[in-house]
């Protein structure tokens, strides 16, 4: 018998889905619990009693991966190439060696690839690839001796991942994924459907705001602003790549530091093979302004690349801590683009997860909002729940209480 049991469900984040059958116990997703959420507390699990196999990770975002150093060296766990990378890249940049030591050298680290199925046991678990603010996003369909269960993980229709063209009409790409391969044209049936709620709460009346509406303006708008800094979370390849596209349609330079250019190339790798959307390929590095101890030589090469800059204009992917380079500009009358969450800089918004630093800088620098969400409309989750009419739904990764 098929066991199935949520923990924090009915929070956004920290979500955890342990799927057990009489010999098998997998688990999905296991991060941190969000700030802001109702128990920011994250749950005790009994590894040691639980006996699981494997855990399968939807994506990088800590919210689904935060805790992996928690889980034993003996459980099996699944994720995508570009999560190992990203977060290869981001603790190497925060500086967290013993996280990286252990990405590393952990054994039983698995990638997984879009519709290669996988036994764990009596569990066959297939992932399917998902739009979403992390560029490499799975749900997984669950399949057990007396069980079908999808998990959809985190997703949204409106990425540039979300729509295909197929002989000149726009295929929503998930509902089709779900019903050629998860439904396998209706012969499948899904018992159990557990899908991300995000925007059925508070969120719901957000502006529809897509990656490909972003672009459009951000093309536009950048046609009378040369000098823009960009506030942005450094793994959301799909509205990086929109800034991205956006600068060099008007000529400018796009200028990250040394980590971001990192991850960039991840997407950039990773990408080619389906698409050149993510092909980063003229980025520079942000200058540096010289001091007393830079020598000629280098104060020359930063010279120049900051006439450039001054010339051609830019994009620059800018944090609360880069006030000195930006001041380098202040005399271009540049712009402060902010392209996340507004709840880190609307505290009533945001609660527990108001960043004051954020926020300061964000008012210092005028900011304006550019932002797509990385969660699915209520009307694209509704679409969702009709293409895979399963005999039960459970929504989770929301803050809307069970009715
Ligand atoms: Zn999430
Ligand atoms: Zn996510």
């Amino acid at each position: 018998m098929t066991n199935i049991k949520i923990y924090q469900g009915d929070q956004i984040g920290g979500c955890i889905t342990v799927i057990s059958t009489d010999n098998t116990k997998i688990v999905i997703d296991f991060g941190e619990s969000l700030p802001g959420a109702e128990v920011v507390e994250n749950i005790e699990f009994g590894w040691d009693m639980e006996n699981v196999d494997a855990v399968f990770f939807t994506h990088y975002h800590g919210d689904h991966i935060g805790r992996f150093m928690e889980i034993p060296d003996d459980v099996k766990l699944y994720m995508g190439e570009v999560t190992w990378k990203v977060l290869k890249n981001l603790y190497t940049a925060l500086k967290k060696d013993d996280i990286v030591e252990h990405l590393d050298n952990r054994p039983n680290v698995l990638f997984i690839k879009p519709n290669d199925a996988i036994e764990v046991g009596d569990i066959r678990v297939t992932p399917y690839s998902v739009d979403h603010s992390a560029f490499d996003a799975y749900m997984f369909l669950v399949e057990t001796p007396d069980k079908n269960i999808l998990h959809t993980g985190d997703y949204r229709d409106h990425g540039h991942r979300g729509h295909n063209i197929k002989n000149g009409k726009d295929m929503n790409v998930m509902l089709e994924v779900i019903r050629c391969y998860v439904r396998d044209f209706g012969r499948r049936k899904i018992d159990f459907l557990i899908t991300e709620g995000t925007m059925m709460g508070d969120r719901k009346n957000d502006k529809r705001y897509s990656e490909k509406m972003m672009l459009k303006d951000a093309k536009e708008y950048f046609k009378n602003h040369k000098y823009v800094f960009l506030k942005i979370s450094s793994t959301n390849a799909d509205s990086l790549a929109t800034f991205y596209h956006a600068a060099r349609a008007n000529g400018m330079g796009f200028y990250a530091n040394k980590y971001v250019l990192k991850q960039l190339d991840v997407f950039k790798e990773a990408g080619s093979q389906y698409t050149d959307f993510y092909d980063f390929r003229d980025k520079w590095e942000i200058p540096f302004i010289p001091n007393d101890n830079t020598s000629k030589e280098t104060r020359q090469k930063l010279n120049a690349k900051i006439k450039h800059m001054r010339k051609d204009g830019f994009v620059m992917v800018v944090s609360e801590y880069y006030d000195e380079i930006m001041e380098e500009f202040a005399d271009l009358d540049p712009i402060l683009i902010y392209s996340m969450w507004k709840g880190y800089i609307d505290k009533r918004i945001g609660k527990e997860a108001y960043n004051p630093e954020l926020a300061e800088f964000c008012k210092r620098h005028n900011a304006i909002d550019m932002h797509t969400s990385g969660h699915a409309y209520p009307e694209m989750i509704e679409a969702v729940i009709n293409a895979v009419d399963p005999a039960d739904v459970k929504i989770i990764h929301t803050d809307v209480k069970e009715e």
